[in-house]
């Protein structure tokens, strides 16, 4: 971290911020020159927030030459993380399709769509029993009977779940029911008593990006999850919003880049969520997969025009078969299996 002063500072001032530094149980070198007084910071200043330092009356400004995580930084962990949920590998070689209705409804919707999505080759099957609606008059989910009959669907058909939690009161309740990957959604990215709890298990936790999160504050967010110890943490890129209302939300296949320059955790690509149209999930999971991610997330129902939530981003099982056949034929160009 380099730390600019004011021209103006006097030296109380700066020895001020300077004790403030040693403190911390940090160093610092003075690099100043007749022009301008700086100081480069030494040591791990990622505990150190910019707002604090903005308090000092001699500080003019910030460079922060580290991150402010670690364990989500590829500089501490260069080999890429692969996430093992009962035999699917996350963040390998594979490109891996989760696919599944928004919501869990009832079991003929659940059964029919997991056979359909299994047979065309999905490799987990998603599905919401808790949701999070932006309307409190919006169907709000099955509940527990949602979990159950994700089990009775997971069994049936031999696919691993993901399914969203929204409080950590429902993890040992999740776990009973076999839940694989803890599903993070937008609106709770930021809940850190909930990040944290999920630090403390074990399960792989798929961390959706936040609608109007930057890559740090995501990127931070995951770090709360890994600090409790919990290493299988996937990110999952689901649009950020923009003014323009042509699509639901702006898909950041860019972000998709940085993860992979900045992290070696598993990047999974969202098409329904970021576009909220049918039409264009095909094409933007073609665009997931060029570009590197490790996977996508699709809704996928039978009867779209009856789902009870997000039936115009849901693919029919046909749309969703044709759609993976054309993966299956750009996997082998960008080095990935399908
Ligand atoms: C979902 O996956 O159904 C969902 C609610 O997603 P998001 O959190 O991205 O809005
Ligand atoms: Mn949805």
């Amino acid at each position: 971290m380099i730390v600019r002063m004011k021209k103006t500072a006097n030296k109380a001032e700066i020895n001020e911020f300077l004790g403030y530094i040693k403190n911390k149980g940090l160093s610092y070198k003075d690099a100043s020159s007749s022009d301008v007084i700086l100081y480069g910071i030494i040591g791990d200043t990622k505990a150190i927030m910019e707002s604090d330092i903005y308090a000092f009356s001699a500080v003019e400004n910030i460079t922060r030459v580290q991150e402010p995580y670690k364990l989500a930084s590829k500089k501490f962990h260069p080999d890429k993380t692969i996430i093992d949920v009962d035999g699917v590998k996350i963040g390998g070689d594979s490109f891996v399709v989760m696919a599944g209705p928004c919501s869990v409804e009832n079991e003929e919707q659940l059964l029919t769509i997991t056979k359909d999505v299994k047979a065309y080759g999905a490799s987990v099957l998603r599905g919401g029993a808790f949701k999070p609606r932006t309307s409190p008059y919006a169907f709000q989910g099955l509940g527990i009977e949602g979990l159950e009959l994700l089990k009775e669907a997971k069994e049936k058909y031999n696919i691993p779940i993901i399914t969203e939690i929204q409080s950590a009161s429902m993890i040992d309740i999740f776990m009973e029911y076999g839940v694989d990957i803890f599903q993070v959604g937008a609106r709770n990215m930021q809940n850190y008593d909930l990040l944290k709890a999920l630090g403390k298990i074990k399960k792989p936790v798929m961390l959706k990006r936040g609608m109007d999160s930057t890559i740090e504050e995501w990127l931070l967010a995951a770090e709360y999850i890994l600090a409790g110890g919990n290493p299988n943490v996937m990110l999952c890129e689901r649009g950020i919003r923009n003014s323009d209302k042509y699509t639901r939300n702006c898909l950041d296949i860019q972000a998709v880049l940085a993860i992979k320059q900045l992290s070696h955790l598993p990047i999974i690509v969202d098409p329904s969520h970021s576009s909220g149209r049918y039409d264009m999930i095909e094409d933007l999971a073609k665009a997931a997969l060029a570009v590197g991610a490790d996977g996508i997330i699709v809704e996928v129902h039978n009867k779209p025009e009856c789902a009870l939530s997000d039936g115009a981003q849901s693919l029919k099982p046909e749309k969703f078969g044709h759609m993976m056949n054309e993966l299956a034929k750009i996997a082998p160009i960008v080095g990935k299996k399908l």
